[in-house]
Parts: C-alpha cells; sequence; structure tokens
C-alpha cells in the first residue's frame, strides 16, 4: 500500500482515532513543525507553544545546538548497550554530575523509568545502609502527586482515573497531604521509612505552590529521622520554575534528585537519577539496567540541551517573564473575576483557575479559543490551565501571548 502524507487536520484525527488507542485526549490541532517558541499545523497556521510538551521542550523546539549533536552522534554511533563501554557516556555522566553537584548519575529513559529507580535505590539504601527490616521499606508521598504511569507508580497515586481497573497496587507508600509539615514529621516516626518522594511544585496537580520554606523543612525533617529525601523535579527542574532546580529556591540540595523531560530540550528521551555514592553504590552490577539507558545519542543530546540552559540563561529568563506573565494574568483576573479565580505559579511554569461561564463553557472551552486565537495550551482537572512556554521566549513574545490570552477571555 502507498504511504500517504497527511494533508489535513481531519484525515489526521480520523486516522489516530481509528487505529491509535484512545488512552489520550487532545485539544483537536494537528501539529507539522516546531522552532523556537512556534509550532504550525498541516494547514500552515502558527501557534505560540504554551505547553512545551509538559515542559520537555524548556529549550525551544528544535533548537540548533541540540539537532547538530544530535545529526553529528546518529551518524557515528547510537547505541552499545551497556553490556560494553562507549565513549561518550562518561563524558555525559561527569558533566552531568559537575552540573548538579552530585557524586554520581543513572541514566534512563523516560521520567517514569528514572522515578522506579529512585524508588529502587531508596529501598536498596534503607535496607543494606538503614537496616530496615526485609520488605518493610515505606516511602511517604503526597496528595495529588504525578510521578508517571508504571504499575508500581501508579500504585501510590490518590487520582482515580489513573489508578481504576489497573489494580492490584504495591504496598510500601503512605500517603500524606501536601504542603503539610505535621503530616510529614508524624509519617516520619515510622523507623521502616527509607524516603519522601515529592515533587517541590506539584506540576500534573495544576501547578501547586507549597509555602516557602516546606522543602527545606521537609529536607531537615528527613535528614533528623535518616531518611532520603527525593526530589521529582522532572517537571520543575532545568530552568523552568526560574532556578535550575525548584529546590534551588530553598537551598535544598535533595539526596535523590530526579530529572526528566527538557534533560533532552524534547528530541528523544532521556531521563536521569543523581545521588551521593553512598546511595548510588547501594545498586551493584546486574541488578538494575536499561538497554536504552544512556546511550551515545543520548548522552550526546543531554549535555548540549543542559548547555543551552546554561549558555542562554533560560532560568533568569524564566524567573524575569514569570514575573511579567502573572503580572499580566493578575490585571486580566481583576478585570475578568468571574471567569479567572486565581494565578498561580513560579518562573514560567503558570497556572490560571477557570470559573466555568452561566452557559457552561469550561477551561476546555477557552483553550479551543486560544487555539482559534493561535495559543496552544491544555486544561487540566476540568478547570485549571497551565501556561508554560518554551523558555526562549522574549519579553515582546510573552506580551504578544498575553494580549491573545486577554482578547480571548474578553470573549467569554
Ligand atoms: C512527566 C512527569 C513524570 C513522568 O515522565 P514520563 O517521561 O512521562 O514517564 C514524572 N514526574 C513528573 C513530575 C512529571 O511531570
Amino acid at each position: 500500500m502507498q504511504h500517504t502524507t497527511i494533508t489535513s487536520s481531519q484525515d489526521a484525527i480520523a486516522l489516530e482515532d481509528k487505529y491509535g488507542a484512545h488512552n489520550y485526549h487532545p485539544l483537536p490541532v494537528v501539529l507539522a513543525r516546531g522552532e523556537g517558541v512556534f509550532l504550525w499545523d498541516v494547514e500552515g497556521k502558527r501557534y505560540y507553544d504554551f505547553l512545551s510538551a509538559y515542559s520537555a521542550v524548556n529549550q525551544g523546539h528544535c533548537h540548533p545546538k541540540i539537532i547538530n549533536a544530535l545529526i553529528e552522534q546518529a551518524q557515528v554511533l547510537t547505541l552499545t548497550s551497556r553490556a560494553f563501554y562507549n565513549n561518550k557516556l562518561g563524558e555525559c555522566e561527569k558533566y552531568i554530575c559537575d552540573y548538579f553537584g552530585y557524586d554520581k548519575v543513572l541514566l534512563m529513559n523516560s521520567g517514569a523509568e528514572a522515578v522506579e529507580t529512585a524508588i529502587k535505590l531508596a529501598r536498596k539504601w534503607g535496607y543494606e545502609q538503614k537496616g530496615i527490616a526485609k520488605h518493610e521499606a515505606e516511602i511517604i508521598v503526597v496528595e495529588q502527586n504525578f510521578h508517571g504511569r508504571t504499575t508500581g507508580i501508579i500504585s501510590f497515586s490518590t487520582d482515580p482515573d489513573s489508578t481504576r481497573g489497573f489494580g492490584p497496587y504495591m504496598p510500601g507508600y503512605k500517603v500524606i497531604p501536601y504542603n503539610n509539615l505535621e503530616a510529614l514529621e508524624e509519617a516520619l516516626q515510622n523507623p521502616h521509612v527509607c524516603g519522601f518522594l515529592v515533587e517541590p511544585i506539584q506540576g500534573e496537580a495544576g501547578v501547586v505552590v507549597p509555602d516557602a520554606g516546606y522543602l527545606a523543612t521537609a529536607k531537615a525533617l528527613c535528614q533528623k529521622n535518616n531518611v532520603l529525601l527525593l526530589a521529582d523535579e522532572i517537571q520543575t527542574g532545568l530552568g523552568r520554575t526560574g532556578q535550575l532546580l525548584a529546590s534551588c529556591y530553598d537551598g535544598v540540595h535533595p539526596d535523590i534528585l530526579i530529572l526528566g523531560k527538557a534533560l533532552s530540550g524534547g528530541v528523544l528521551p532521556v531521563s536521569a537519577v543523581l545521588a551521593a555514592d553512598e546511595v548510588m553504590l547501594c545498586i551493584k552490577p546486574g541488578e538494575h539496567g536499561s538497554t536504552f539507558g544512556g546511550n551515545p545519542l543520548a548522552c550526546a543530546v543531554a549535555v548540549a540541551a543542559l548547555e543551552v540552559i546554561r549558555e542562554e540563561h533560560l532560568s533568569e529568563n524564566a524567573r524575569m517573564l514569570g514575573e511579567v506573565f502573572r503580572h499580566r494574568m493578575e490585571t486580566l483576573r481583576i478585570k475578568y473575576p468571574h471567569l479567572i479565580t486565581l494565578v498561580r505559579g513560579k518562573g514560567l511554569l503558570n497556572a490560571v483557575v477557570i470559573n466555568p461561564t452561566p452557559d457552561g463553557r469550561t477551561a476546555w472551552d477557552v483553550c479551543v479559543a486560544l487555539k482559534e486565537n493561535g495559543l496552544l495550551a491544555k486544561p487540566t482537572h476540568g478547570d485549571i490551565i497551565r501556561f508554560a512556554p518554551p523558555l526562549v521566549i522574549t519579553e515582546e513574545q510573552l506580551h504578544a501571548c498575553c494580549d491573545i490570552i486577554a482578547q480571548t477571555i474578553s470573549e467569554f
């Protein structure tokens, strides 16, 4: 059969609908090209990207430096497996360790795999270093967490959509409320606890920002109770919230740091877990791995992606433009208090909470209207719109985007 090129949005949507699993509910736009802060659909219409593939594209679409690293490495060596050494992995590991200030790094592919790796590390450390009795290790997690989609990770999700019909669930987790230090202190009294797994800002929950100092106190409480702090910075890290890591706001150095998404600038799946020797060396040869983890292509791309964050001052840009964005949204909220009830976020990870209109139009309808006006964002939890453009956005572009949002809101 002839391979055909999709030329209309309608055809592309119909094909996905017919042949693809229905595990997503996308906005009706079919994208064909990306560059920097822009995306184009198959009809050639241009949009500002305000999702950045869930913050995987912090460096902007098809960043030339990252794409060059990809192409150059792809022509030389792509995959050896870890059965042999390769000439890219060590270099990349050193670069990442120096960049974030850790002894060791373990490279994986998707974010969920990195979270699974962090959990295994914390448990192993719990048994070998803390002396927890066999199979008794417990990890504290928080309500509304999002750490990925494996059967292990959904075992401690509190979102019914993520868990319903996928049991049985894995034991060994204690769920406490987010941003609640008393609950953490109480849960830490259990001597079987080996780790506290937390997002410094909850991304998928709708950009939920805890009180200032939450992570710092959480870290101190963990330390006092000989428990590891596992920070999932897959979404909040790499400049997104206006610092290299969201943990930096609290001056916290997590015992286990989990990265993904923008670690490759959205070019291919690369994730990482960082820790000190005494934690990382608990895992011995043959005890954990991944065929593609740490492959030469991923290594070349990750180093380039991290260089771009530093060279283009993306953290600083996110911090400065985040202030501008929230100021503009606050102005809108004051003008349309019946529609916009809350604006929150840090750096360029922000959310606006939308009240349904009297005629029943929701955040979804606002996102469809934003799309018509040339800006792509996605609603979450029915009433929240996350706004997270690539961090390479300029102040002028950001103002143009705020004008689009203001214009769209005024139509409601
Ligand atoms: C996206 C995300 C993950 C999962 O990453 P995948 O690459 O989709 O497996 C885990 N934790 C957080 C905080 C995330 O935002």
